[in-house]
């Protein structure tokens, strides 16, 4: 177990290379991403910029982004296998910017599953442990202990080809969690598979987090993952830090628009140009009273971006006349898309089979929004 600590970091890559070790087609996505960098020094990209946090021991923390955001990058640095250009990185108070990756005491799991094709779950699983020479009877305690948590123990003798994609993963996490690092690095684990298969693989993931105390790090573009895994989530955008926070805290204040439409399920209904009076903003005829430090905070602007979640737009009997354009059923969410004059949006209620039918296209709807859960941004896509 072990406390990760990043200080002010920032990562420049040379333009047009590509450092470490990628085969043809990551490279060219690397420098596809390179292309898009808003952010440039004379010396190259600036991947990652004065980026700090703080990962607790056994926290199971995720990085959130989008793609080319430098998620990959951070975690590179964690392992090792990058050198920062500036900044620090502390593993329990003690400087580890020139500590090889060999001497970390970290492990990491890819995308793409990384098994000796020719050896057995159990072979592949136990090597860590056969390299160091492990006793027999410990090694199989350790194998049957992790193959249990991870659904595997049928699987033992079956060869890598004979397994789905999702089992694959699972051997290749069982295999660098069963030498018991103090940090494990899971590197967008699961994108290569399908819904289920995920949803199944995050709660095992939950049961191993628990079941070893190792502090996690994920890196992952899934809202999803990040909501229903993280203790810590950590948004990125360009290299830049958004938010470090409990997943409930991102969830309910996210501190700007970015993070507020990143993590949007419910869906994020977004009005902008909202125009503000007095003491009150305006939206389809309603007023909404402004908190006086909101109020405080946009000082002389007379417009905000007001968002607000699907699951706090309700349709009824009574309020703002709004037309019904289609549904569509999410998850356990009825989504209905419905408009007030020109402005679409989203509302998201509980699915009930008997309920899909009350909305057609073209039925008059009439919706009222929980006043305390608009979401305000400036002319910067801060939160006020
Ligand atoms: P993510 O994992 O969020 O998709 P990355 O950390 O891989 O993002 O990339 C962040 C930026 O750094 C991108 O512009 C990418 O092109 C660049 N980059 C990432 N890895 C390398 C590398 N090994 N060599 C050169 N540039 C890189
Ligand atoms: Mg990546």
């Amino acid at each position: 177990m072990t406390r990760i600590v990043l200080q002010d970091v920032t990562m420049i890559y040379p333009f047009e290379k590509v450092s470490g070790l990628f085969d043809r087609k990551q490279k060219k996505l690397i420098l596809e991403q390179q292309k898009n960098m808003p952010y440039t020094s004379n010396e190259g990209v600036i991947a990652l910029q004065h980026f700090s946090s703080v990962i607790n021991d056994g926290e199971f923390a995720v990085i959130l982004g989008p793609s080319g955001s430098g998620k990959s990058t951070l975690l590179r640095i964690i392992a090792g296998l990058e050198r920062p250009t500036l900044g620090k990185v502390y593993f329990d108070d003690e400087e580890y910017n020139n500590v090889k990756p060999e001497d970390r005491d970290v492990a990491m799991v890819f995308q793409n599953y990384s098994l000796y094709p020719n050896q057995s779950v159990y072979e592949n699983i136990s090597f860590p442990l056969q390299v160091k020479h492990t006793p027999r009877e410990e090694i199989d305690a350790e194998v049957k202990k992790i193959c249990e948590l991870l659904g595997l123990s049928r699987k033992l003798e079956s060869l890598p080809q004979d397994l789905s994609g999702g089992e694959k993963q699972r051997v290749a996490i069982a295999r660098s969690l069963i030498k018991k690092p103090s940090v494990l690095l899971l590197d967008e684990p699961f994108s290569n598979l399908d819904v289920i298969m995920r949803r199944n693989l995050r709660t095992q993931l939950k049961k191993l987090h628990q079941a070893y105390h190792t502090t996690f790090v994920y890196v992952t573009h899934d809202q999803y993952d990040a909501l229903s895994l993280a203790e810590k989530i950590i948004i990125l955008k360009d290299g830049i830090k958004q938010m470090d926070d409990r997943a409930a805290e991102v969830f309910l204040h996210p501190v700007n628009r970015f993070c507020a439409e990143f993590v949007s399920s419910p869906i994020m209904n977004i009005f902008e140009d909202v125009e503000v009076k007095k003491d009150s903003f305006s939206l389809f005829g309603k007023q909404y009273q402004l908190t006086p430090s909101r109020k405080k905070h946009l000082g002389k602007e007379k417009k905000v971006t007001v968002g607000i979640r699907g699951s706090n737009i309700h349709a009824g009997k009574e309020g703002i006349e709004a037309v019904v354009d289609y549904t569509e059923v999410i998850e356990a969410d009825l989504i209905i898309h419905a408009k007030i004059d020109d402005q679409r949006f989203v509302i998201a209620e509980k699915y009930k089979e008997d309920k899909e039918t009350r909305y057609l296209q073209g039925q008059k709807i009439y919706v009222t929004f929980d006043e305390d859960c608009f979401h305000l941004f400036d002319e910067n896509g801060d939160r006020i």
